[in-house]
């Protein structure tokens, strides 16, 4: 810490010197973890809104086995993404996720990628590596990106979404509505799928503008030819709101959490969904 004029440490100085070791402690266990195996790939089902039934899964990573307890993905993911290691826990992710599906072959899969992801020239061809390595067909992959990654280089994302989609890979733009995301992106960058973030979906039973603010999306982007799915759905009364909006696809904990692969194949035997 420093020490200040009158010799003292602040507060401030401690505060900042504790959340660094914090983070630097969180790297070298996120080392640690993925040569030791600590970390698991779970998913959550991705439900057609008409017919009910399980048509996709959304991967998520998982810490189960870190020796001090576990921790959200949110925040090493942020770790994760400042140090580099993103990129190999991401490979991790992408390959377990493409060899647990591998099997079911009338599921989809989407898996979250990280802007710092994308800053790699080689990202394009280290997906198509993990595809061929699991015999995982690219029609069947969808990549969910956040506008981050949009804003901070538009060329690179124009061209990497394109190559993507050159492979047959789907992309999809996840948690619109919570930053600037406008009609506008939508338009030029050419997602296949928009996912409204819980933020705003999970407002449908009890907020009529944000009602209108789906409605409205739902039809724009349904006009621009994509698949539209609403995230976070908790209960029945959202599930038929978001439904009636014209969502394609639901997803949320009215349906199911995100479970082990094993656990979402036997609820969907158990459901016949
Ligand atoms: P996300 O991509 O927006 O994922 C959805 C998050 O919402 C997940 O949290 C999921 O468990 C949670 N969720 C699903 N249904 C509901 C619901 O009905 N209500 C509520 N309140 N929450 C719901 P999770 O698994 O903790 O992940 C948090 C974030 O961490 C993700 O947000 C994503 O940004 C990031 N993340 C997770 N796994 C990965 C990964 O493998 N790679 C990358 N780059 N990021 C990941
Ligand atoms: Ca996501
Ligand atoms: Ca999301
Ligand atoms: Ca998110």
């Amino acid at each position: 810490s420093k020490i200040t004029g009158k010799g003292r440490v602040t507060h401030y100085d401690v505060e900042l010197n504790n959340e660094r070791e914090r983070r630097l402690a969180i790297e070298e266990q996120i080392r640690h973890g993925l040569e030791h195996n600590e970390f698991d790939v779970w998913y959550q089902p991705i439900i057609d809104a008409r017919s009910q039934k399980m048509v996709s899964v959304e991967a998520l990573v998982r810490w189960p086995r870190r020796p001090e307890g576990p921790l959200a993905p949110d925040e090493f993911i942020t770790i994760a993404e400042t140090s580099g290691l993103i990129y190999g826990l991401g490979q991790f992710v992408l390959s377990r996720a493409c060899q647990d599906l591998e099997p079911y072959r009338d599921l989809k899969l989407s898996v979250n990628i990280s802007p710092a992801q994308f800053r790699d020239p080689e990202f394009e061809a280290k997906v198509e590596g993990a595809l061929a390595l699991s015999r995982f067909p690219a029609t069947r992959l969808q990549l969910e990106v956040t506008e981050t990654y949009v804003l901070e280089n538009p060329e690179r994302a124009r061209s990497a979404i394109n190559n993507l989609k050159a492979q047959g890979i789907a992309v999809a733009l996840d948690d619109f509505g919570t930053g600037y995301s406008s009609i506008g992106y939508l338009r030029r960058f050419n997602f296949n799928t928009i996912k409204i973030d819980k933020s705003l979906a999970g407002l449908v039973d009890h907020d009529e503008q944000a009602s209108a603010l789906v409605s409205g999306t739902v039809r724009i982007a349904s006009a621009l030819g994509m698949t539209v799915v609403a995230e976070g759905v908790e209960n029945e009364k959202q599930m038929k709101l978001l439904r009636l909006a014209g969502c394609d696809q639901l997803q949320g904990y009215w349906y199911s959490q995100p479970m082990p692969i094993e656990a979402i194949m036997a609820l969907r035997q158990q459901r016949q969904c």
